[in-house]
């Protein structure tokens, strides 16, 4: 049984806001059922947004998109003689490439392997102008850059694929890309999703997947569809703003990705965006994490999250502070109830 944990907190001093009059503010705190990871939301922030999340300069980001295209070492078919290429032995020709999405090597690798994925031929794209067809080529290219990596070392199990948009969400170029990251052993929060998955699976003997997933769907508060057995929703408890949580009960791990999942995400992945960009967002993180490949024991799938970020302006503060950094909380901006009738609209 899930247990979905919250309480309210409640804070009292007197606001020079309201001529010095005692005010109580009461702030809800949530706990994700798996994990633990912990969110709060207080409502005097409602309506409020702008406070924590300026909205994004638009002639700003021109500029940057602008500035730095020409330093780019993608656009203009750069990546042909900037990018690295991979040993013949993983890929013959050392780069794959699907419609206008090229995989290469990243220069600086942070596991034993760790590709980019070019996301077409266009240097700066709005978050509501990335196309299904698009992003369907460049997942195409993560899975398939997954099992060349699983014929060549099958001891390299652990897989992630990620992106960063913009340089308020990491992103060192500004041309859209995913990262995929391989190693030996799982990394801080995926090791954590594995192991508590399977303590779960221990304890209750199902699957904390589908678990949440039929719960979600039935109380259909943070629900949003269904695209081809993939599931997604808001997060209860969200590791960052706008949490959105897609499930794939069918696929353990990157190895039984088909053409089925590789759709529903690109699908899922542009009306996500197309949400965020109407509420004004401008940036983003996501992660899929795989289960170990090829050793399936019932209790994991693969789940995707995707977060928004600071919007870009000039001097932008981070939205990942000392409460999230080092205390490892998360402020909901929008109750994830909200966000999730938001989105609705957005997976018609
Ligand atoms: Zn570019």
């Amino acid at each position: 049984m899930l247990e979905w944990t919250s309480w309210i907190e409640t804070a009292r001093f007197h606001s020079p806001l309201r001529n010095g009059a005692l005010e109580e503010q009461t702030i809800e705190v949530r706990r994700d059922p798996l994990t633990g990871h912990q969110s709060i939301y207080n409502p005097a922030l409602e309506g409020k947004i702008s406070i924590l999340f300026p909205p994004t300069d638009e002639a700003y980001l021109e500029e940057r998109a602008a500035a730095s295209a020409a330093a780019c070492f993608l656009c203009d078919g750069k990546w042909r003689t900037m990018t690295p290429t991979y040993p013949n032995e993983l890929i013959p020709g050392g780069r794959l490439i699907k419609g206008e999405s090229v995989l290469f090597p990243n220069l600086f690798p942070l596991g034993a392997y760790h590709a980019v994925v070019m996301v077409g031929h266009r240097h700066h794209r709005r978050l509501d102008d990335f196309p299904e067809g698009l992003l369907q080529d460049a997942l195409a290219l993560a899975v398939d850059f997954v099992r060349r990596c699983r014929a060549q070392t099958p001891e390299v199990r652990y897989f992630t694929i990620n992106a960063n948009y913009l340089f308020p969400a990491g992103a060192s170029v500004t041309h859209p890309h995913l990262q995929i990251l391989g190693g030996v052993e799982p990394g801080t929060h995926h090791r954590l999703l594995l192991e508590a998955s399977k303590a779960y699976k221990e304890r209750t003997g199902t699957r904390y997947w589908d678990d949440l997933t039929a719960s979600e769907k039935a109380t259909a508060h943070r629900y949003i569809t269904e695209i081809d057995g993939t599931h997604w929703m808001a997060a209860y408890s969200p590791m960052g703003v706008n949490e959105i949580l897609a499930v794939y009960p069918r696929a353990a791990d990157f190895s039984a990705w088909t053409e089925r999942e590789i759709q529903a995400t690109a699908v899922g992945l542009r009306n996500v965006l197309r949400g965020y960009h109407a509420l004004g967002f401008s940036t983003f993180n996501f992660s899929c994490y795989s289960g170990p490949l090829g050793a399936d024991d019932g209790s994991f799938a693969c789940v995707l999250r995707m977060v928004n970020r600071q919007n870009v302006t000039p001097h932008y503060r981070t939205d990942d502070y000392y409460f999230q950094k080092l205390l490892k909380n998360e402020i909901m901006i929008l109750r994830p109830e909200k966000l999730a009738q938001h989105m609705r609209a957005h997976f018609l």
